[in-house]
């Protein structure tokens, strides 16, 4: 099957991204939101990383204008999805809503459309369910920011089939990423590692192993982590952290149980640098 239109189901943090990789991979990109206004600020994020690609010298002028012909942006699903070889579901991350959805989808995209979910948690396997043929469907995890993280972890559910994985890949190759094939589990790969390593960094905290900044540095200049531990639980939020664990301790067992530290944190409402301080006050 030869994939040229790629339609995105949300426009938010990841949806503008991925729509934004889809066109310059070179396809016809169509970006549906719920919301109208979803829908400005994507165009607007979008034309923004295009004209900085311009300002650094990656892509000419020329090229940066036919990239953004490529988009389309849609607050109706049935025209959205209307022509489209793949759909990537990038709405938020509720299981009710993701099925809703699907299930529009099933109506309007054409029955040979492979279907992509960018989920971080939920199962693939349940969303496949709810469609009349399960197969079709597989996850593609991206990362945050789309336009500068390498990574897409496929994911292969129950009954993905083969299609279905190697046209995901396809997609993200040339969208220019990396991909590993990850079998449906909790936290994927990089998820679960990371919510490990976070959560080992605050027993040590809590421990007095060594203060936050020098568990950030040991793992930055003797691990070669790009981000401490600590700095980056700042970034994704202490909160986003303790429901990853809480959901990794209920699924995966006693090994994600979230640390006391952390918890307490969250009580003490030092969620990160979206509220001004977290581990950090800075
Ligand atoms: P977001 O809240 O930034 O964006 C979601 C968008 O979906 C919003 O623009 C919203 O208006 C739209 N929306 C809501 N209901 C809709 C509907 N019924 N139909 C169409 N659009 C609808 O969320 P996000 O951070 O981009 O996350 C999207 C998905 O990607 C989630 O499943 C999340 O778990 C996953 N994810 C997020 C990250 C991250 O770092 N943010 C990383 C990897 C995966």
């Amino acid at each position: 099957m030869t994939i040229q239109r790629i339609a995105v189901l949300g426009a938010g943090t990841m949806g503008h991204g991925i729509a934004h990789a889809a066109m310059v991979a070179g396809y016809d990109t169509s970006l549906f939101d719920a919301s109208g206004e979803a829908l400005i600020h994507a165009k607007a994020a979008i034309e923004a990383i295009v004209a900085k690609t311009v300002e650094l010298g990656r892509i000419k002028d020329g090229e940066a204008h036919a990239i953004t012909g490529r988009l389309r942006t849609f607050d109706h699903l049935a025209q959205a999805v209307a022509h489209a070889d793949v759909v990537i579901e990038a709405v938020p991350e509720q299981m009710e809503l993701k099925l809703r959805l699907l299930h529009d989808l099933e109506k309007h995209a054409p029955a040979r459309a492979i279907i992509a979910s960018n989920t971080s948690a939920l199962s693939l396997t349940e969303m496949a369910a709810a469609l009349a043929h399960p197969g079709r469907l597989a996850g593609m995890h991206f990362f945050n920011p789309v336009h500068k993280m390498k990574l897409v972890e496929i994911v292969r559910a129950l009954d993905s089939a083969p299609e279905t994985l190697q046209a995901i890949d396809e997609v993200a190759r040339r969208m220019g990423k990396e991909t590993v094939l990850v079998r449906e589990s909790p936290g994927f790969v990089t998820s679960r590692i990371n919510a490990m390593i976070g959560n080992e960094a605050f027993y040590m905290l809590q421990e007095g192993v060594a203060s936050a900044r020098d568990i950030d540095k040991a793992l930055k200049l003797g691990l070669n982590h790009p981000m401490g531990p600590f700095e980056l639980v700042d970034l994704v939020g202490l909160d986003t952290r303790l429901s990853v664990l809480e959901f990794l301790h209920r699924s995966l067992g006693e090994k994600f149980r979230p640390c006391p530290l952390l918890v307490q944190h969250v009580k003490a409402g030092r969620l990160g640098r979206k509220v001004g301080r977290g581990v950090y006050d800075d």
